[in-house]
């Protein structure tokens, strides 16, 4: 047997092996420690007494499945070895098989996915050297196995982490010869394969045997695409290989162009919070979060999918924004879809698991009870006036024929396990009920046959039990033995009784207990062709499944407009925004109700295209730019948006950036990041594109910063000429105003209220008061004096600095205090103090009002040990 163990070791490579003995799964050596350690298993040992004692560790094969949630998460992977024959009929040692591996991507498990989330499995290849353009090209494809959605696509090396960011895999498979690094993406696990396996002729093969066509010009890919069939064919054979088992849901392949749809890079996704927030990298908090009032878990999945991928033609825009409004327009409309959707189950895995034999008795009643709820859905959308509404109606397919197949036939609530049987309606078969009847009728018999037994022998306590061993037998106690007729025959003595079998026992016994095993029999016969009538239907009702997340998004997008007071937005060509009192969705909806400040947002050609936001810090900056972005690509998806009236020219690309001392704390960007990033946007952003840029140049000093912030903003203005937000504390820049004449300054409105900021939230044309970092300096307790001092030392440093071109205008001239004080500045030249560059370096917006005071203090004995040292001369 250990040879049989270490054969199936060998072929899985570097999996944990479940080895199934019996009732449980044990592991071995080293993989027993690891599960030991991992799961908390006692670890024990096979051949003890030997001098090469083997570590063990086992659990019952009922906890196989959480087991295995768990190392998946902790990122290993699990091969499973069952015994493939059944041990009753075996002849010496019962063979066994590797009957799948287990990996994070290739997971189909139900009790291990998040039925909200798709769970992708993605490939990477590359072409062997740059085309002639320089340009390296690689093959990306990603399947969702749960569900059998697959795509590929051809990119350029440079577009890999955005695409990857997009796609969100959980494993990702590398050609071990491709110079490829995932950076960024900790938490999917990289799968090194051989290259053999994305070569072309190996992946045309595997892909043709898969799908059987000769090539894949049917599904779209031309000549030119070859890595993208590479990566793809590098997929299914990683698929043929884990999981042993049908993989006929897989049943087309989609090529994906990148550019066609809504561009968003990885920064941009993160920083939006997109679908996770930065912080904690939570769903919740995320706009998905806000968006998603699903309530199915296909429509969470394409919900996500969508604004994983916006659009960018106005037509399929509104074709989705008509059948929103008309939900949202129509509440008992919307009500009693969602109502109906409710009853729905994840059809999409449903058939996947059909497809792949892995269905369970209840899986099927699942789809049943899916089915049953068509009807009044499809009745409940006919004749509306949306086009898309339209369509869904048309393509709901109501399947009657396996909807009564599958109601006649299956029980409810069903059983997960299709060979116990106990999951057919009585009823429906005549020969299962036959048999039924001979197996379950027993007890009457019995008791009849003991009552004559009884009689016939004055054995007044006979009793007729049964056990494992000796089947159906009589037991009479040891006061009444000598009344035992000659036909017993005895089997079994106990303490005070004997137990006796009689032919006429035996042979009912052999009707029952077969009548039992055949009944299970039928059953799994009958599951199996139902099993077949589903899977026959399975393209119709893949397509019904569609329609279901569709309608369930829709009005989901509908819901959550009639709560949170959305607006239609109005989506047009020309790249402008017209917001009127826009709201941060997030915020709008987790404040409390009317606690969001809303603010307005315009750009166009005329009025300007640059938007400038200045403010002190926590003013709500950050807030306002990242509102605009967000409210874009919601109305690109299709949703409404939280706003009163919003006109939204359509992005090709959306970049956001923040300047790095926001995360900076937290150990993830430096200002190499920031300027990589930055230089990204300046060089891909088009006129159509939106750009948020939050603080950009902070990351720095202050002057490095400021100045490269100030040529930023001018390129922008000037060479890429589209619509641009950005927030900065570097009050300098509204000078810019003077020379650019696209750009709007607007600032965050703060009020002091007795001796405090107030922040208004309220964003207002003009630049921004300058003097909030002092006034927190004030309020720390800082001296009036040296705050009053402070004040002047700014206005100089920022009024004469720079001019609008961006050039000194002249030598900063700091006045000198008014009150001559004992430092004697006389004796040397005040401009060159090295406090001065001290305090002109100070970023003030990123200090703590007990920093400023400490600082403060420093300075004030610096001064007063010059003063001292002065004094001695
Ligand atoms: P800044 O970028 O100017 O430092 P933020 O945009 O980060 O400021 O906003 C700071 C905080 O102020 C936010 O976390 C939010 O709680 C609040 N805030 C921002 N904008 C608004 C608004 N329009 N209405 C209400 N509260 C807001
Ligand atoms: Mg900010």
């Amino acid at each position: 047997m250990m040879q049989q163990y270490m054969d199936a070791k060998n072929a899985c490579g570097d999996a944990l092996l479940f080895f199934r003995m019996g009732d449980f799964y044990e592991l071995f050596s080293e993989d027993a420690k690891v599960a030991a350690q991992v799961l908390g298993l006692t670890l024990t040992s096979r051949d003890k007494n030997t001098d090469n004692p083997v570590p063990m560790a086992g659990f019952p094969h009922h906890q196989c499945e959480s087991y295995l949630g768990k190392l998946i998460r902790q990122g290993y992977r699990v091969a499973i070895c069952e015994q493939v024959e059944d041990p009753k009929q075996a002849k010496g040692l019962v063979k066994r098989d590797i009957t799948r591996v287990v990996t994070p991507g290739t997971l189909t498990d139900d009790a291990l996915l998040d039925p909200r989330e798709s769970n992708y499995l993605a490939a990477v290849t590359s072409a062997k050297k740059p085309d002639a353009k320089g340009v390296t090209w690689l093959g990306l494809a990603w399947i969702e196995l749960s569900t059998g959605r697959f795509w590929a696509s051809q990119i350029a090396s440079t577009k890999l982490a955005d695409e990857i960011s997009r796609i969100g895999p959980s494993e990702c498979l590398i050609d071990e010869a491709a110079p490829i690094t995932l950076s960024g993406s900790e938490s999917i696990m990289i799968t090194l394969r051989p290259s053999f396996e994305f070569a072309k002729e190996d992946s045309q093969r595997v892909l043709a045997e898969h799908f059987g066509t000769a090539s894949l010009e049917g599904f779209g890919f031309d000549d030119e695409e070859i890595h993208a069939v590479r990566a793809a064919g590098g997929v299914i054979a990683y698929l043929r290989e884990t999981q042993r088992a049908s993989l006929d849901h897989i049943r087309r392949i989609v090529p994906y162009r990148p550019g066609t749809s809504l561009e968003i890079d990885h920064a941009t996704r993160r920083s939006l919070e997109i679908t996770r927030t930065i912080r904690d990298g939570r769903r919740e908090g995320s706009l998905l979060w806000v968006l998603d009032r699903t309530v199915t878990a296909m429509g969470s999945r394409l919900l996500a999918d969508w604004i994983a991928n916006p659009l960018t033609e106005i037509d399929e825009i509104d074709y989705r924004l008509d059948a929103v409004e008309e939900f949202l327009n129509d509440v008992s409309l919307s009500d009693d879809v969602r109502t109906e959707l409710k009853g729905v189950h994840d059809m999409q895995r449903l058939l996947a698991r059909v497809a792949t034999g892995r269905c369970s008795p209840r899986d099927l009643s699942f789809i049943g009870k899916t089915l049953q709820s068509l009807p009044k859905l499809k009745a409940r959308i006919t004749a509306r006036k949306s086009p898309y509404l339209q369509e869904l109606e048309q393509a709901i397919d109501l399947c009657p024929d396996l909807r009564s197949q599958l109601d006649a036939a299956l029980d409810d609530p069903c059983p997960l396990l299709a060979k116990d049987g106990g999951f057919i309606k009585s009823g429906f078969h005549e020969q299962l009920d036959q048999l039924r009847t001979l197996a379950t009728g027993g007890k009457e018999w019995i008791a009849q046959y003991q009552a004559a037994q009884m009689e016939a022998t004055g054995i007044s306590n006979l009793k007729v039990g049964f056990n494992k061993v000796f089947g159906y037998y009589l037991e009479v106690t040891n006061a009444h033995k000598d009344k035992v007729p000659d036909d017993f025959i005895r089997k079994q003595t106990l303490k005070n009784a004997e137990r006796y079998i009689t032919p006429e026992l035996k042979e009912y016994e052999e009707k029952v207990l077969s009548a039992d095993d055949k009944a299970k029999e039928l059953e799994y016969e009958l599951f199996v062709q139902l099993r077949d009538l589903v899977q026959a239907a399975s393209q119709r009702l893949q397509t019904t499944a569609d329609v279901l997340s569709q309608l369930d998004v829709l009005a989901a997008l509908a819901d959550v407009a009639r709560r949170q007071d959305y607006v239609r937005p109005q989506v047009v060509q020309q790249p402008e925004l017209e917001i009127i009192d826009g709201r941060h969705p997030v915020l709008d909806a987790t404040l409390n109700e009317g606690a969001f400040v809303p603010n307005d947002t315009i750009a166009n050609a005329q009025q300007g295209l640059v938007l400038l936001i200045t403010g002190p810090n926590m003013a709500g900056k950050s807030t306002y730019i990242r509102q605009v972005a967000l409210m874009s690509l919601m109305a690109q998806i299709g949703s409404f948006v939280p706003a009163r009236k919003a006109v939204l020219g359509i992005a090709d690309r959306i970049f956001a950036r923040v300047g790095a001392s926001d995360e900076l704390s937290k150990g993830q960007s430096t200002f190499m990041v920031e300027m990589t990033e930055t230089a990204r946007i300046l060089n891909t952003a088009t006129e159509r594109s939106l750009v948020i840029l939050d603080e950009i140049g902070r990351g720095t000093s202050t002057y490095d910063g400021l100045s490269l912030a100030w040529a930023i903003v001018e390129h922008m203005h000037d060479q890429l000429e589209c619509r641009t937000l950005f927030a900065t504390h570097y009050h300098e820049l509204t000078e810019l105003k003077k020379s650019l004449p696209r750009l709007k300054n607007l600032n965050v409105s703060v009020k002091e209220w007795q001796d405090d900021v107030v922040f208004l939230h309220k964003i207002v044309e003009g630049a921004a008061d300058k003097s909030y970092g002092i006034h927190v300096a004030q309020l720390a307790g800082v001296p009036a004096s040296v705050n009053e001092r402070a004040k002047q030392i700014l206005a100089h440093l920022e009024a004469e600095s720079l001019n609008a071109n961006g050039k000194s205008k002249k030598q900063v001239n700091i006045p000198q205090p008014r009150r001559a004080s004992q430092l004697q500045l006389t004796l040397f030249d005040f401009a060159d103090h090295p406090l001065l560059e001290k305090i002109r370096d100070l970023s003030l917006d990123s200090m703590s009002p007990m920093d400023a005071l400490m600082l403060v203090k420093q300075w004030q004995e610096t001064l007063k040990n010059e003063a001292e040292v002065r004094s001695r001369f």
